[in-house]
């Protein structure tokens, strides 16, 4: 490729109203031209990073037993409706309607349309596991794009999607392809965790992230330094202190009037705050959910629809509050027939002061299984910043990564719903365990240059560079050096290097920080100097030092 026909033109300045790095680069060196909010073109440079990064994902997800596939992003909404999705993923959901007037949806992810196919397809056990897989264009309509690549519109994701007998198969297939991911980012020189995550609309039980550290990341994720627990900090569990006394005291009614917050309360009754309790109401379905916590800890809402299962709670309404006769303020489960959801920090202390559900009164002395039940007691908390680590107890640190993959267990949330069922080796029928894995390639990239660059550009990896190097000659327009470099040109194409001879009548300086701008691994200089000398100097992209070596040995020096 000679540089001159290249599409790439490379800005001296920054764009001004760009704040990530990747971002930045990747606009700078002509990877991507924005065609609106959220939505790019790969340029040529990109696609062919890209392809790369393509190709890897395709040899380590074949390598575990992948069958690629394609299926169409444009799909009857009716498949989204049997699931549910076309209501819970709200306005994520690109819709829209053919001539006739036939509801279409642009697909965001593809577990409905590949389940109802492998409900028609496989039938009995021996069929099974089955790990099917595609890299196909994406749509979800965020609410606020940025970053880039970082968080889009349109995106390409490599998903697959697993189909097991059972649980155990399903451990096994999980397992399988966290081995492929891991060895993936690997190869395409990112630096990745694996963490515990919230599995969000998706649904299921299990679930990982994979995340690369970097500041231009938009999770939060917790890492204890000490035994390597690690989780995104919507879903991280950390230790909550023990306060518990033995004697169990009488409950007393005392009045407090004006006060209305665990703040203000403390104050006036002279007690710490977790020795009160936090009430929040919730509407799930139009139920009135009651969620408490000990007053020195926050409910953490994403924690709270997972143990509901209801991902779209919301705050409950005055109305529904005075239909239930309780008063802001004064709030609490005491004596209502409504559902309660207790955080686990509630058995770590006891008598506690709680509303009274009555204006301007509280209740001393509450406790938990005595004076209210919970249906449901376990983690619902916030994570707060001095956090300790729930398995050794040492400081928990913070962290922001940006997510480049994230794997699901399933289990038969989608199968049940699409039937995909099969005999079992006694001819009973049985429901597919399945799962689901996500790279979204764009995002990968943009990663790795997130943790691959420098002042001047990228500095791709060897495995997705571009192109393998550049040629920057010096005076190109001198015959001399033209032939040579024509000469060497022809030569590392016929060994099958994929290069870019810098053509252009421009200065050293401009060749050599478009040469950097470009981020491939190596750059060959020459000039009429190192000619005289039968030399040629190599330049890496990620080294400060270059090295003149002579031209015969410039193949063995490129293989190896
Ligand atoms: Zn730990």
């Amino acid at each position: 490729m000679k540089l001159s026909k290249m599409l790439f033109k490379s800005l001296r300045e920054t764009p001004s109203d760009i704040e990530l790095e990747s971002h930045k680069i990747m606009i700078k060196s002509s990877l991507i031209h924005q065609a609106s909010s959220g939505i790019y073109s790969y340029l040529p440079l990109a696609w062919k990073s890209l392809r790369k990064i393509e190709q890897i994902i395709r040899e380590e997800i074949d390598n575990v037993g992948g069958q690629e596939l394609r299926m169409p992003v444009i799909q009857p909404k009716s498949l989204w409706d049997k699931s549910g999705r076309s209501i819970s993923m709200g306005q994520e959901l690109f819709n829209l309607n053919d001539r006739r007037q036939k509801p279409f949806v642009l697909a965001p992810t593809h577990e409905e349309l590949l389940t109802s196919i492998v409900k028609e397809m496989i039938y009995s056990y021996k069929s099974l596991p089955q790990l099917i897989y595609q890299m196909q264009t994406k749509l979800r309509d965020e609410p606020r794009p940025r970053g880039g690549l970082l968080r889009v519109r349109e995106f390409i994701m490599k998903d697959a999607y697993s189909f097991d007998l059972n649980k155990d198969g399903l451990d096994e297939s999980y397992e399988n392809l966290s081995n492929a991911y891991m060895n993936i980012y690997d190869r395409c020189g990112l630096e990745v965790i694996k963490i515990e995550a919230d599995s969000g609309a998706i649904g299921g039980k299990d679930s990982h992230e994979f995340v690369a550290i970097s500041d231009a990341g938009e999770d939060k994720i917790v890492i204890c330094n000490n035994c390597n627990y690690s989780a995104n900090s919507e879903k991280a569990s950390f230790s909550k202190k023990q306060y518990t006394i033995d004697s169990k005291l009488e409950n007393q009614e005392f009045p407090t009037p004006g006060i209305k917050t665990i703040a203000s309360l403390c104050k006036f009754a002279k007690v710490e705050s977790y020795q009160t309790i936090k009430a929040m109401f919730y509407n799930s379905k139009d139920e009135l959910i009651c969620a408490v916590i000990r007053g020195d800890y926050e409910i953490n809402e994403l924690k709270l629809a997972r143990a509901i299962g209801d991902p779209n709670i919301k705050p409950a309404s005055n109305e529904l509050l005075k239909k239930h006769d309780i008063p802001a303020g004064s709030a609490s489960p005491l004596g209502k027939s409504i559902k309660v959801i207790a955080d686990d920090s509630l058995l770590k202390a006891n008598n506690y002061i709680a509303g009274a559900n009555k204006e301007g009164y509280h209740i001393k002395n509450v406790n938990i299984g005595e004076d209210f039940t919970a249906s449901i007691i376990e983690d619902i908390s916030q994570i707060p910043d001095n956090a300790q680590c729930s398995k050794c107890n040492k400081d928990l640190s913070f962290k922001k990564a940006i997510e480049v993959g994230h794997i699901f267990k399933l289990g038969t949330i989608y199968s049940e719903k699409f039937d995909a069922n099969y005999l079992d080796i006694n001819g009973k029928s049985k429901t597919i365990e399945m799962g689901c894995y996500g790279i979204g390639t764009g995002r990968l990239l943009a990663a790795v240059i997130e943790q691959n660059h420098d002042k001047n550009g990228p500095i791709f990896p060897k495995s997705i560079s571009p192109y393998d190097l550049i040629i920057s000659p010096i005076k190109y327009e001198n015959k001399i050096i033209k032939e040579y470099s024509d000469k060497i040109y022809d030569l590392l194409k016929s060994n099958k290097f994929d290069i870019v001879l810098d053509d252009r009548k421009e200065s050293p300086g401009v060749k050599f920080s478009d040469a950097d701008l470009l981020g491939f691994p190596i750059r060959l200089i020459i000039s009429e100097k190192l000619i005289e000398q039968n030399m040629i100097e190599i330049k890496l992209r990620n080294s400060e030092e270059s090295i003149k070596i002579e031209n015969k040995k410039l193949i063995d020096y490129l293989k190896k």
